[in-house]
């Protein structure tokens, strides 16, 4: 048996791992490497190993950091079989038409570029929709929880509720080989426990290797109940002062769970019933249409929800936008409104239309409740610029700006830590998907048996 790292190795993006076991090549992910900067000439890089050698790739959930380079492994060669859960198989779909349709833009601004300085030479996008259609092609059989799957002979794999995002999975992979017996468990991403729309983090009785994320392995987040709190406070006052609430939303998870918390907000009579509600996303609208189509996939209250046949991301005031006229004229409301648009970070997308017409105003707000990286207009903002740039004009921030940070989907040290704790002993623990410091002071705790943090493309032979 051979483990191999080729992607979020003493980072967080990329995740992409390779596992060669009884004859056969198993890669766990295939994901983008993204931040701040342009990383295409790192995405475009060679995989570190032949696509046309692997014969399974197991997808752990939608997310572009896991998902988002399958279409360039199937350009470059793999025609293997996916797996994933249904839900997972879903989301990747939505992600990977936008992906691509990221891509096109991209490299035709690239192009222009080119051809304005009288330069040649054709500059390609990483992938096409073409290629994204014959990934979804791949797409084979579906796992489903605590349900084991046969790959091939002598090898199984099953998957277990990451509690991260809708249909996330971490995956144990067994396999008999030469007299020996394998059990491999990739943890994919970990999400938090107790929160209202996901069923807690669930793990398989035991493994001799574990390969787990570290995102946060060096911090404790906030309690949920206090960040909703402080949430529903925000919208309170700003509503009081007359203004709008901007909150720049990333499609996937973020902005159901964020439907989820204001509809109880509502039904707890802590915001106003018919309070106006746009989720100014095509995006996340689509993501939310996926939501509803699976209402197995989530927490015990949620579940109830459904089977009393109720909308757990529905109530009176909501509004989805989809046409871009739609949205425009969501600008001619100057108070009482929540704007839920994309992108997350602000660097592109309507949400900077939004943030136009509101961030000069001293009675509106603009809620950050994601991640937002160094460089990006969301970073500027967060940081106390006093003015910002947006469509070549100055606009001055005159708005209050909110940082939510408790409505993270990934767990924080202690629960990366219960997690591990929960999987029978591991002979060897493999730290990924996180930043080198995280991984240190998570390695710190979890001192009690062999701690690796791979380097990219490093092999492990067992
Ligand atoms: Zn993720």
């Amino acid at each position: 048996m051979r483990l191999s790292f080729h992607g979020a190795a003493r980072s967080v993006t990329g995740s992409c791992h390779l596992l060669e076991v009884a004859g056969r090549r198993i890669l766990v992910d295939c994901g983008m490497i993204q931040g701040s900067r342009d990383l295409d000439e790192e995405n475009a890089a060679e995989f570190g190993f032949d696509p046309h050698a692997i014969d399974f790739v197991v997808l752990t959930h939608a997310h572009l950091d896991h998902c988002g380079r399958l279409p360039l492994l199937v350009k470059r060669g793999f025609r293997g079989e996916i797996v994933a859960t249904a839900a997972t198989r879903n989301l990747a779909r939505l992600v990977l038409l936008d992906a691509a349709h990221v891509q096109e833009e991209d490299s035709r601004r690239r192009q222009r570029r080119v051809w304005r300085r009288g330069g040649k030479g054709d500059e390609e996008p990483l992938y096409t929709l073409l290629d994204v259609f014959d990934t979804l092609d791949r797409f084979g059989r579906k796992l489903e929880y605590r349900s084991p799957l046969v790959l091939a002979p002598g090898v199984r794999v099953t998957a277990f509720d990451a509690g991260h995002i809708l249909g996330s999975a971490s995956v144990l992979i067994e396999a008999e080989a030469a007299g020996a017996a394998y059990q491999v468990l990739f943890s994919g991403d970990i999400g938090n426990s107790g929160r209202p729309l996901l069923a807690s983090p669930s793990v398989p009785e035991a493994a001799d290797i574990v390969v787990m994320e570290s995102t946060y392995g060096d911090r404790r987040h906030r309690p949920f109940a206090a960040t909703v709190e402080e949430f529903y406070e925000a919208i309170t006052d700003t509503f009081a002062r007359g203004g709008n609430v901007i909150i720049p939303t990333f499609a996937l998870e973020r902005a159901q769970e964020l439907l989820f918390v204001l509809r109880q907000g509502i039904e707890q009579s802590r915001l106003p019933p018919s309070m106006m509600v746009f989720l100014d996303s095509p995006m996340a609208i689509a993501a939310t249409e996926i939501f509803r189509r699976h209402p197995d996939c989530y927490g015990p209250s949620v579940g109830e929800l459904f089977a009393k046949g109720r909308d757990p991301f529905g109530f009176p005031g909501l509004r989805f936008t989809r046409e871009t006229g739609q949205s425009m004229a969501i600008n001619r409301i100057s108070g009482g409104a929540i704007i839920m648009a994309g992108s997350g970070m602000c660097t592109g997308g309507r949400v900077c239309h939004h943030l136009r017409h509101n961030l000069w105003r001293e009675e509106a707000s603009v809620i950050f409740v994601g991640f937002a990286a160094s460089g990006t207009l969301a970073r500027r903002i967060i940081d106390g610029a006093s003015e910002v740039d947006l469509f070549g004009e100055p606009v001055s921030v005159r708005s209050r700006i909110h940082t939510i940070n408790g409505f993270s989907a990934h767990a924080d040290q202690q629960e990366l830590v219960d997690w591990r704790g929960r999987v029978g002993v591991a002979g060897a623990t493999f730290l990924v998907h996180g930043e080198e410091s995280a991984m240190t002071a998570l390695a710190a705790k979890l001192a009690d048996s062999r701690i690796e943090m791979p380097r990219l493309h490093e092999a492990f032979p067992f």
